[in-house]
């Protein structure tokens, strides 16, 4: 366990993505973490903040299909698919684009464990990753920002700084996307929506590095950036959506700290060090979850009633 698998910090981005399929079979030859698994995988490490019950169930009986899922996976589809590149074009366009937006595989050792995991997006702007987006789904309501998605977003972007990134600059967007978004509108605004992140990372880059807070983008917010939405059609589209609530996008500045620390709580678990998985203390979870039958922690078993 102790044992580097990735000399993350002697090598630049561009070796590391080169040398990334070498890593990945190095990773294999590891002793395993915990149920056996060569590395942990960042959605599960994030899950383990919403409940890691869950993620232990999910790891013991497999995961299960909803239809909440499948439609989720539908609209990651159509809003950010992206074309195949080759290894040394995809590292030109890293180095030489003033925006060039990309979905890639991470990989690094990072507190004595190996992690991968593909964000949605990440924009990268000569040579440095810009931001890291991470689309989530919601239904009915508003879309909220919860710790798990920041926690996610957070991960990927401490593993690109593993790989050699600099990510002094980097801002992390959580964006949702209602479930009932149209199939047509969802592929007019694949482009401008990385578009008008890209124009929300320029101008709140630095408030957010000064606050440290993470900024919900509102309807007021959008109005002062008009000037600029105005001009282009597809932007404006984007901010109509976001007005009427389709569209939520949520900034928040990257931490290395706060990764690092969550990470050190979530690797406990991964190393056996916590043996007893944490369940989740709010019972609407267990109320929509797929594995309340058979979950000894679930709100809908018995043992609830144990719980503090
Ligand atoms: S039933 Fe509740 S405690 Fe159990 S895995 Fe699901 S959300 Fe977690």
């Amino acid at each position: 366990m102790s044992e580097v698998v990735f000399n993350n910090k002697m090598e630049s981005w561009e070796e590391n993505l080169r040398d990334l399929p070498q890593r990945l079979k190095a990773i294999n030859e590891k002793p395993p973490l915990r149920h056996g698994k060569p590395y942990a995988i960042v959605s599960d490490i994030s899950e383990q903040f919403y409940c890691e019950m869950k993620v232990e169930m999910e790891l013991r009986y497999g995961r299960a299909e909803t239809e909440m899922k499948r439609r989720g996976e539908e609209i990651h589809e159509e809003i950010l698919r992206m074309e195949k590149a080759e290894l040394e074009d995809f590292i030109n366009g890293i180095k030489l684009s003033r925006l060039y937006p990309a979905s890639l595989l991470l990989a690094a050792e990072v507190e004595g464990i190996p992690i991968i995991g593909k964000p949605d997006c990440v924009a990268f702007s000569r040579g440095c990753p810009a931001f890291v987006s991470e689309l989530k789904t919601f239904g009915g309501g508003t879309f909220r920002l919860h710790n798990d998605h920041v926690v996610q977003a957070m991960i990927y972007a401490l593993l690109l700084e593993e790989m050699g990134f600099d990510c002094s600059r980097t801002t992390l967007h959580i964006v949702g996307a209602r479930r009932e978004l149209d199939q047509n509108i969802q592929k007019e605004i694949r482009m401008p929506l990385i578009y008008l992140q890209y124009i929300l990372h320029l101008k709140f880059t630095d408030h957010l590095r000064t606050t440290q807070r993470a900024v919900y983008i509102s309807k007021e917010m959008l109005a002062i950036l008009d000037g600029i939405l105005s001009k282009q059609s597809d932007l404006k589209r984007v901010a109509e959506l976001m007005s009427s609530n389709a569209l939520s996008i949520f900034l928040v500045p990257y931490s290395r700290e706060k990764a690092l620390n969550d990470l050190r709580w979530a690797k406990a678990y991964w190393t056996n060090e916590r043996k007893e998985p944490k369940p989740t203390q709010k019972p609407g979870k267990c109320a929509v979850c797929e594995f309340a039958d058979r979950c000894p922690a679930s709100s809908s078993s018995s043992s609830f009633s144990s719980k503090p």
